[in-house]
Parts: C-alpha cells; sequence; structure tokens
C-alpha cells in the first residue's frame, strides 16, 4: 500500500474510532440517569395520575396571590358572654379602618361558622396594617382570617389562618364545591 493511502486509512479509522468514543462519551453515562429521571417524572399515562398533575397546576396557579380580591376576618363571639367585646371591637375597627366593610351580627349560625360572628372584608392592600392591629385588639375572640381566591372551600380550610385556635367549619356549607374546582 502506498504510504499516502495508509494514511489516508489510518485517519479514516482514527475518525471512526474517535467518532464512536464520542459516542459512547455522549450515550452510555449521560442517557441512562437521564432517562431514569425523566421516567421517575413523566406524568403517568392513567387517569388518576393526569388528574393529579392537572390540581397541581391548579393549586400552583391559586397559589399567586394576585388571585387574592380581597380578606375576610369572621370575628366569633357567645351571645351570652362575649358580645359586649365583639361590639367594642366592632366600634374600634369602624374608627381605625373606615375602609373596611362591617358585616352584620349574625348571633344564629350560618354558612360554614359554628359560633355566632360577623364578619369583616377588606382589600388586600389593609392586610400590611390591619392583621397586626388584629393579634394585638382582638381581645380574646377567635378569628378566622381567610382570602377570597373564588374558592370559598379552599378559602375556608387550606388558605385559611386562625387567631385564637380554631373552630370546627360546616364544611358541607359549601354545597357540591369540591376542593379543586
Ligand atoms: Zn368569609
Amino acid at each position: 500500500m502506498p504510504t499516502s493511502a495508509r494514511q489516508f486509512s489510518t485517519a479514516i479509522f482514527s475518525i471512526i474510532r474517535i467518532d464512536k468514543i464520542d459516542q459512547m462519551l455522549k450515550k452510555t453515562p449521560k442517557k441512562i440517569p437521564m432517562n431514569a429521571a425523566a421516567n421517575k417524572n413523566a406524568p403517568k399515562k392513567n387517569g388518576l395520575a393526569r388528574k393529579s398533575s392537572k390540581k397541581a397546576a391548579e393549586v400552583a396557579a391559586a397559589s399567586k396571590p394576585r388571585k387574592i380580591s380581597e380578606y375576610h376576618a369572621h370575628i366569633y363571639y357567645d351571645p351570652q358572654n362575649t358580645r359586649g367585646r365583639a361590639a367594642r371591637l366592632r366600634e374600634r375597627v369602624a374608627i381605625e379602618f373606615p375602609d373596611a366593610r362591617l358585616g352584620r351580627w349574625h348571633d344564629e349560625l350560618v354558612g360554614p361558622h359554628t359560633q355566632s360572628m360577623y364578619q369583616i372584608a377588606f382589600a388586600s392592600d389593609m392586610l400590611a396594617a390591619f392583621l397586626p392591629w388584629l393579634m394585638l385588639n382582638r381581645d380574646g375572640l377567635t378569628v378566622l382570617l381567610h382570602p377570597e381566591t373564588g374558592n370559598d372551600y379552599r378559602d375556608h380550610t387550606a388558605h385559611a389562618a386562625w387567631l385564637g385556635g380554631a373552630l370546627p367549619l360546616r364544611l358541607e356549607a359549601f354545597g357540591e364545591q369540591r376542593p379543586d374546582e
């Protein structure tokens, strides 16, 4: 074989080998763990997994605070024992936070509530001022603070904050609305 032909064939051989080594480096060490990781996180093809991934997307969407249109603080009281305290708190809120909307007194139980209460509705931009004030001035009354995101069930359960300890709620009051609707 002439020298130039041997050099040419050696060069081709080297190119092939380099190409193979390159493929091995690319495929063998990387692709196995990548596939394993991809399979682990890939959405399953059955309905249940699709539903849970849809639910996860909804939870992520609902978790954005810009979905909060306003807040409610439900002030609970006992008509026999703590109505006076609730009335004083109400008067102070009206003076200190004139933009808050004070709801009617509900001595009779309404909606999901298992104690008498009235509601204070207020805009999102009032939260930073009103929440600490309420923490310091609730006078021993239990308060349910919840955002309004359009899902009443979730707003009164997973999204809710309680001052003074959580009270039971009648969640069936939300009717057919399910947690992920
Ligand atoms: Zn409410």
